[in-house]
């Protein structure tokens, strides 16, 4: 079959993947990488898929969706997943590696493939025409962030990650909690509320006020300082240190939600909205922060009804560039606007970096398909693979933010089962294991 031509632009986590997965399909790649010539605050290393922070692709089992993800990608032949275990070092039940090796093993096969040819240097422009994959990580260089903000339109590119916590509905302690939605507007069902009496709130208050912050890199320094610009960005840690009741006239406020049985507001009221429609996540609403997470998960938990709550995922501060991609993303990570334009890795939503590289291993392969004029692989919502690739495109009720791997996105499952969260999710770790093995014969 004659070889089509692809551009993928960055060869991190997704775009090493991306480039992998195409050229393994018999599309001749040109991968762009302006390392060494110039490097992100955060990238040290000359070789492809650096890790930038910690050396763990988080947990190994399939007890977590992340450990699910890392088992689609292996069965399915993912080139950072087979440097992942050749380079792993002991971590419990973590797969930890050793960075240095994990990134020449995949700098070495890349550069040795005959279809990959490598270029160095900063690409500042796109042709969307020319088919390409944009995979240029959350410090993507400045003239071709510009350049992507002016292609998807103003305000689409996000440059900042404010996030709040999100946590998993089923750990709720809903006895302490109650639906409405203020003053009675919109449905009920949408927010979640957490009532504090005055002791509760007292204590929370001063817990929050000496929990630990996140030390900030240089580069993140430069961007927290650009974030006390909006108002809207602002953590709920540094709102609290502007006295004892601005949160409680801010994100914490009691009015026009009375508390079923006394008819009357509480102290504080934490409000958890509905993250997707199925209703199994809730993010803290107005909870962005800079927490390190253990701190998160420690003061959090103070709040009534969220004792045991299990974080989906912590609130989040730094640079990060990502488009908000429902609306502008297909569910092949292809822009909906440019056909021939692909996005993947951080950049479309997803977190983490076996997340980014799941992307580029679906947007490397749908993009070759779609070149080689064959069908695009059905990777759909059973699959960790395919359910971030929709959340992307799809979203959630509430404002779009970047998101982990979690059970939370696969379809629920169309049957009952009995035994609690443990069970139901080893039950949909093995349906999506069953799903990869129906997708492997189209993997050669
Ligand atoms: C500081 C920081 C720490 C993080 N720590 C973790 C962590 O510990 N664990 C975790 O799971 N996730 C972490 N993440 C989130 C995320 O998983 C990683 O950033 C991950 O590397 C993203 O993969 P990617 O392929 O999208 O981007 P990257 O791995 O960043 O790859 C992008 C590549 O594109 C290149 N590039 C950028 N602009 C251009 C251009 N114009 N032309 C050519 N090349 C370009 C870059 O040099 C880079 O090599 C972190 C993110 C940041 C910012």
């Amino acid at each position: 079959m004659a070889a089509r031509k692809l551009k993928i632009i960055g060869a991190g986590l997704a775009g090493s993947e991306a480039a992998w997965q195409a050229a393994r399909r018999g599309v001749e790649v040109e991968l762009w990488e302006m390392k060494p010539q110039k490097k992100t605050p955060a990238h040290h290393s000359d070789g492809f898929a650096e890790l930038c922070c910690s050396n763990s692709l988080r947990s190994n089992q399939l007890s977590n969706a992340v450990g699910v993800l890392k088992a689609e990608l292996s069965a399915l032949g993912s080139l950072i997943m087979e440097a992942a275990y050749a380079t792993e070092v002991p971590a419990g039940g973590a797969l930890a590696v050793n960075r240095e090796d994990f990134s020449a093993y995949i700098t070495q096969k890349i550069k040795s493939h005959p279809l990959i040819c490598v270029r160095e240097g900063e690409v500042t422009e796109i042709n969307p025409e020319e088919p390409t994959i944009v995979a240029t990580g959350p410090l993507t260089s400045d003239a071709l962030a510009e350049q992507i903000s002016a292609m998807v339109g103003g305000g689409e590119l996000h440059f900042y990650d404010a996030a709040a916590p999100i946590v998993d509905f089923a750990s709720v302690d809903t006895s302490r909690t109650f639906f409405a939605s203020r003053y009675g507007k919109g449905s009920p069902d949408d927010y979640l509320n957490c009532p504090m009496t005055e002791a509760e709130y007292d204590a929370f208050y001063h817990a929050l006020l000496s929990a630990e912050v996140a030390k900030l890199k240089d580069f993140d320094a430069a961007s927290q300082k650009d974030l006390t610009v909006f108002e809207g960005c602002m953590p709920v840690e540094v709102m609290a240190k502007r006295g004892y009741d601005t949160l409680r006239f801010g994100p914490m406020k009691p009015v026009g939600l009375p508390v079923p049985g006394t008819g009357k507001d509480a102290y504080a009221v934490v409000q958890l909205r509905r993250e997707n429609v199925a209703g199994t996540m809730y993010n803290l609403v107005g909870f962005q922060t800079h927490l390190t997470f253990p701190e998160q998960k420690r003061v959090f938990r103070m709040i009534p009804g969220l004792e045991n709550a299990e974080f989906m995922r912590y609130g989040v501060m730094h640079r990060n560039t990502y488009l908000n991609s429902p609306g502008i993303l297909a569910s092949d990570y292809s822009v909906l606007k440019y056909p021939n334009l692909w996005f993947a890795g951080q950049m479309t939503g997803v977190e983490g970096y076996v997340e980014s590289a799941g992307s580029g291993f679906v947007a490397g392969t749908q993009a070759a398909q779609k070149l080689l004029g064959l069908d695009p692989i059905p990777f759909d919502d059973t699959t960790v693979l395919g359910a971030m690739a929709q959340y992307v495109s799809r979203g959630t009720n509430s404002k779009f933010q970047p998101m982990n791997a979690n059970f939370g996105v696969l379809a629920p499952l169309d049957r009952k089962v009995k035994g609690g969260k443990k069970v139901r999710n080893e039950a949909l770790a093995q349906r999506a294991l069953a799903r990869v093995n129906e997708l492997r014969e189209l993997f050669g």
